[in-house]
């Protein structure tokens, strides 16, 4: 871990955020997920600098804060070889307990590896100890799942990939309506390290503020060594909560 500091007055407080592949890997809304994480961090009064890695650039060195999202399955085969070779960066960043939204078919991706139900082998990158098998049904809908970490959790699924977590991985969620990783176990997501993923779409964060402000408030700790809100105005400490309060009541009039 890069040596933790306090922060002092004048100091610089961005966190990097970095996008991976936003060409292919970002549907059904989850780009809300990286404006969450950078609104909420502005409201806590740290700053955002938001950064991207499609396939073949250069990957950043300096990263704090890690999203991924969603793609089809043929979005997946356009990454998988720039995927492997940046594999053991991103492994070694989660070692290291930098946080991660991974979101479906990063999701899947940071598995051992995606079979889609054609039947191509789709290698992942061993980040995440599950496998993915892709069936002839698609799992649509909306979805609720409870955490013990985050509370309720609300999203959107819609996939054919079915997804099965090993033992060095634990769910995210147990699933309440909806099918979450696959249609046989109850499970949603799963939890490693700071690491966060998911199924839900929707986007997953302006809908689950909690687990925004884990995966900012890791990423506040690991660079400065402690997470110091400094709202920047009464009037943004009341913005963050009222918007709070709506994804609270919204997330309980949900089925
Ligand atoms: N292509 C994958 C599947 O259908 C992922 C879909 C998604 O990201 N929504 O299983």
């Amino acid at each position: 871990m890069s040596e933790a500091h306090n922060p002092t007055a004048g100091e610089d407080r961005t966190i990097n955020i970095l996008q991976l592949y936003p060409r292919e890997m970002n549907i059904y809304g989850d780009w809300g997920n990286v404006l969450v994480l950078k609104q909420r961090l502005k409201w806590h009064g740290y700053n955002a600098n938001v950064l991207e890695y499609n396939v073949g650039d250069e990957f950043p060195a300096d990263v704090d804060l890690l999203v991924g999202g969603g793609g089809q399955d043929s979005g997946q085969v356009v990454i998988q070889d720039d995927l492997q070779a940046i594999a053991p960066t991103l492994r070694a960043m989660a070692e290291d307990d930098l946080p991660m939204l991974a979101i479906c078919g990063l999701y899947q991706l940071f598995g051992n590896f995606f079979k889609t139900h054609t039947g191509t082998v789709i290698p992942g990158i061993g980040l995440l100890d599950l496998e993915t098998h892709g069936g002839t049904e698609r799992l649509i809908g909306n979805v609720l799942s409870v955490s013990e970490e985050f509370g309720e959790i609300h999203g959107y699924e819609n996939h054919s990939g079915q997804t099965f977590l090993g033992s060095g991985v634990r769910p995210l969620a147990e699933v309440r309506k909806g099918e979450g990783n696959n249609s046989k176990d109850n499970w949603e997501g799963a939890r490693y390290r700071n690491v966060v993923a998911s199924y839900l779409h929707g986007s997953l964060l302006p809908k689950n503020p909690a687990i925004a402000d884990f995966l900012l408030q890791q990423a506040v700790i690991r660079k400065f060594g402690s997470f110091e809100p400094r709202p920047s105005s009464a009037k943004d400490l009341a913005e963050l909560a009222k918007l709070s309060e709506l994804a609270r009541q919204h997330a309980s009039q949900r089925p």
